[in-house]
């Protein structure tokens, strides 16, 4: 069985104090559910939010990685550096790294072998731009992206990652899918790794939504069969919002 996942990305908001204060609100708010309740957020805060949220069910996790172990790629962070943070759980492929740092599917396979290597869980997010949908080409597209982010990895790896769909044009925009296009969207997906890793692998992989999603809509994307969760960007930066969001 399934249990449902919300992710908080925080992006690049929140300095230390910030994060010490959406903390604080936070742990007042928080009682444990049945949900599991996820934050990524930036390197520079990642400490914090593990120290804040110590006692409760909430876990943490990064927005990137780089591939390689270690060497002389400044300005870049590793999986064993997460690790040494206890980090469980890391964006790749988020659409604003395929888009303004030009990751490619080839990058973002790397990024997650070398997470599942460490037992750091890779959040792969997957999703079409507006003119793709325009055209009617999501179906194609997302499934490429699965082949390719998907490509290599085993199925006993496979079964812990986390995919998220995010249509690009719902990211950020208040435009959210409807829940019957987030949901075929998923279960397209699913069918996807049905495919590539057979049925009991596949029913054990967590797919999220993701697009605008807030307290008024999380209610109907749940309520999709083939979604499990919530991968929240806006949203998630208001401690009583995303608390709203986890208690759907
Ligand atoms: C995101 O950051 O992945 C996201 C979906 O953002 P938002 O919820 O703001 O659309």
């Amino acid at each position: 069985m399934r249990i449902p996942l919300i992710a908080g990305n925080w992006k690049m908001y929140k300095d230390v104090k910030e994060t010490e204060e959406f903390c604080l609100k936070f742990r007042e708010l928080y009682h444990d559910t049945d949900i599991r309740a996820l934050l990524l957020v930036p390197f520079t805060s990642i400490e914090t939010v593990r120290r804040l949220t110590e006692g409760t069910n909430i876990m943490v996790g990064a927005q990137n990685v780089y591939f390689e172990r270690e060497g002389a790629y400044t300005g870049e962070i590793s999986v064993p550096m997460l690790k040494a943070l206890n980090v469980e759980y890391c964006i790749v492929g988020h659409s604003e790294r395929r888009g303004y740092f030009h990751e490619t599917d080839e990058i973002v396979n790397k990024k997650a072998k070398a997470l599942l290597s460490e037992g750091i869980l890779p959040v792969i997010c997957v999703g079409e731009s507006l003119e793709i949908r325009e055209a009617e080409g999501q179906n194609e597209h997302v499934k490429n992206q699965i082949r390719a982010d998907f490509s290599g990895i085993s199925a006993e790896d496979a079964a812990k990652c986390v995919v998220a769909y995010e249509p690009i044009w719902a990211i950020g925009t208040g435009r959210t899918a409807t829940p019957e296009q987030a949901g075929e969207m998923c279960s397209l997906i699913r069918e996807e790794l049905i495919e590539m890793y057979g049925e009991d692998t596949a029913d054990q992989i967590i797919i999220q939504y993701g697009g605008s999603v807030k307290p008024e809509n999380i209610t109907d994307i749940m309520n999709m069969p083939e979604i499990d969760g919530a991968l929240v960007g806006g949203a998630s930066l208001d401690p009583v919002k995303f608390m709203d969001i986890i208690n759907f």
